[in-house]
């Protein structure tokens, strides 16, 4: 079977791609394009230099190894001339051009590609070359297993159609442009695989990894109900989802997590810990924060891949592009993620309380964000966000977390000043019909980066021209203090793991500084603009040795640190690089914390905003 199917270019597709892994040992796909109506002037191919989703410059054309080409009439070797990084250009042809080349693969993330004798995983942005100027047209791609016996089982998963491959089966599928190739990643592999529907919609689970005793039905329990509270919130009346099947392609691994969202489908990577098992063993909060993964990534089916900023619309695979809304593309889906999982149930009030008091705290003890704007932050993820170093925390804001603050903050203050007739679910749905539901295949325009505030407007009576302007395009902290009242929630100061037993408010003092263990050294990872370990003298990197004349490690510093409160002075011997330094440190408060809790009794808006509501009450949306 293996070379039989070749490339019989058909059905009007002048453009075929065949992959193989030919070397799974050696991590290599082999990559074969046939490009039948070559540019005559000459033809140029070049690889993306970023994946959509993931904003930062990856240059995957490095991992390109060995590349040639010929025109399959004369079998004539032709020179590709390298433009850049990432561009080639073959001499004028008339005939067939024949591309030839290899990418090493082994990035085991749900970015690039990965491929060993367990399995193999790409994403097209890393093994596809774009065929400039033909984007447009139809792409046949072949997926051919590896050569030998020893993987026969492997199988396919992919959202990609199928031409000539069965469900599941090496052979031959298609894509309407290069922007949808490159769309629809590819697992190949021996697969678990988990089947529902949804809202009528065929979705699956293809689990790669070993996972003993996974409680498979409590998985596809959960993810179902997710899937189908998000199609309802987007399509209240008609239940319909954006796509005829969905597909999660997750890996299983002893530690990881990380999701990368597509059109019709998600990469996700989860910790085995993660996952359920059929002995009733509970994973807490990290079977929560999976579904949490599964639910952000899906929610970007609808915000990012089909709501999309006007400047991805469409995306520029050759350079960075800019916007200043990923607050909302990212931190409405990172308001969202958790807030299904209490609308399904799958988390309960209490737990999600705490899981926003502790994003609240997280955000306001970084001095980033009287620094940086989450749409400042947004416009230069490129260079920033997704290149974080030690300074990261007194520099920049996450729009994540702060994004997902601020759709809290919009949310609450919708729902109040429409006496809970109207909500941030109405403006999702706006934008929906807008710029979502019609996007493949017409590409309609996409959100511009001025137009949110009146959408809102539109969707709900309400303007948060104020809102907006103060807490995405400037540095204010959204008062969710205030905006929680009328919901019903209190909001004090308090460790927020201990929800009903009354406020405790951690005494241990503060040296300004977040620690690491380096070999078991207390080494200092980052040390905040202005705090004790700053004002004394200290610096990221700075290895403690010595509390007040005792050593000091990263397991016993709490510890040591315990026995004194804010005001106090120490002294402290540390190294900076092989260099002795001896300073006093007086120590500072200990970091902000809060506690969220919902007063007993009744709260219509509350229920309204959680979801708990019969869903027979449920706001149509207008
Ligand atoms: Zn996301």
């Amino acid at each position: 079977m293996k070379k039989k199917s070749r490339m019989a270019p058909s059905d009007g597709a002048t453009l075929h791609y065949r992959i193989e892994p030919v070397l799974p040992k050696a991590h290599l796909f082999e990559i074969t394009l046939e490009i039948t109506h070559p540019d005559p002037q000459g033809q140029k191919l070049a690889l993306p230099v970023w994946i959509p989703g993931s904003y930062l410059v990856r240059e995957f054309s490095r991992h390109i190894v060995e590349i040639g080409a010929h025109e399959s009439a004369r079998k004539r070797p032709i020179e590709l001339v390298k433009l850049d990084k990432n561009t080639w250009q073959a001499p004028p042809a008339s005939g067939t051009l024949v591309v030839v080349y290899k990418v090493y693969a082994w990035d085991l993330s749900v970015r690039a590609a990965h491929l060993d004798e367990t399995h193999g995983f790409f994403n097209g942005t890393s093994v596809f070359l774009r065929v400039v100027g033909q984007e447009h047209l139809r792409h046949e791609v072949t997926l051919a297993p590896p050569p030998g016996k020893s993987y026969q089982g492997w199988r396919v998963a992919t959202t990609l159609a199928e031409l000539d491959a069965k469900r599941y089966g090496f052979g031959r599928y298609w894509a309407p442009s290069y922007d949808a190739l490159v769309d629809h990643p590819v697992e190949l592999g021996s697969f678990q695989l988990l089947s529902f529907k949804a809202s009528g919609v065929p979705h699956e689970l293809a689990i790669t990894g070993r996972v003993p005793n996974l409680d498979v039905e409590r998985v596809r329990r959960d993810v179902k109900a997710i899937c189908e509270e998000q199609i309802r919130l987007f399509e209240p009346q008609t239940s319909a989802a954006p796509f005829q099947r969905y597909v999660f392609l997750l890996t299983v691994l002893g530690e990881g997590y990380g999701g990368l969202e597509h059109r019709d489908s998600t990469a996700l990577i989860c910790a085995r810990d993660a996952l359920p098992a059929l002995n009733g063993r509970d994973p807490g909060d990290s079977y929560a924060s999976f579904l949490g993964l599964v639910s952000h990534e899906y929610f970007h089916s609808w915000n990012v891949k089909r709501i999309k900023p006007q400047r991805f619309a469409p995306y520029d695979f050759d350079q960075e592009n800019y916007t200043s809304l990923l607050w909302i593309f990212e931190g409405f889906t990172s308001y969202y993620d958790d807030l299904i999982l209490v609308r399904t149930q799958l988390l309960p009030v209490e737990r999600y309380l705490q899981t926003l008091a502790k994003t609240i705290a997280e955000v306001q003890n970084a001095s980033g964000r009287l620094k940086q704007s989450v749409s400042e932050s947004s416009f230069d993820a490129w260079i920033k966000y997704y290149r974080q170093d030690e300074n990261s925390a007194n520099a920049i804001v996450s729009y994540y977390k702060k994004g997902s603050l601020i759709a809290l903050g919009l949310d609450l203050t919708i729902r109040a000043a429409s006496a809970g007739k109207r909500s941030l679910d109405d403006v999702m749905r706006h934008l929906w019909r807008r710029y979502g539901q019609d996007f493949y295949p017409q590409n309609v325009r996409g959100l511009g980066e001025d137009e949110f505030v009146q959408l809102v407007l539109d969707s709900t009576g309400v303007d948060v021209t104020r809102e907006v302007r103060q807490w995405a395009y400037g540095t204010t902290d959204v008062p969710l203090e205030a905006l929680f009242k009328p919901f019903g929630v209190a909001m004090n100061p308090g460790a927020p793991g201990n929800g009903g037993r009354g406020a405790t408010k951690s005494t241990r003092p503060s040296l300004g500084a977040r620690v690491t263990s380096e070999g078991g050294l207390a080494r200092l990872a980052t040390v905040s603009d202005g705090g004790p370990a700053q004002v004394a003298g200290l610096s990221a990197g700075d290895v403690l040795i010595a509390l007040d004349g005792l050593r000091v490690s990263a397991s016993n510093l709490d510890t040591l640190l315990e026995r004194y409160s804010a005001g106090h002075a120490i002294d402290i011997h540390a190294f900076r690089r092989d260099e002795l330094l001896e300073v006093r440190l007086l120590l500072g408060s200990p970091p902000l914390q809060w506690q969220l809790s919902a007063a007993p009794g009744r709260r219509r808006l509350r229920q309204a905003w959680l979801g708990q509501a019969p869903a027979a009450n449920r706001q149509p949306s207008p």
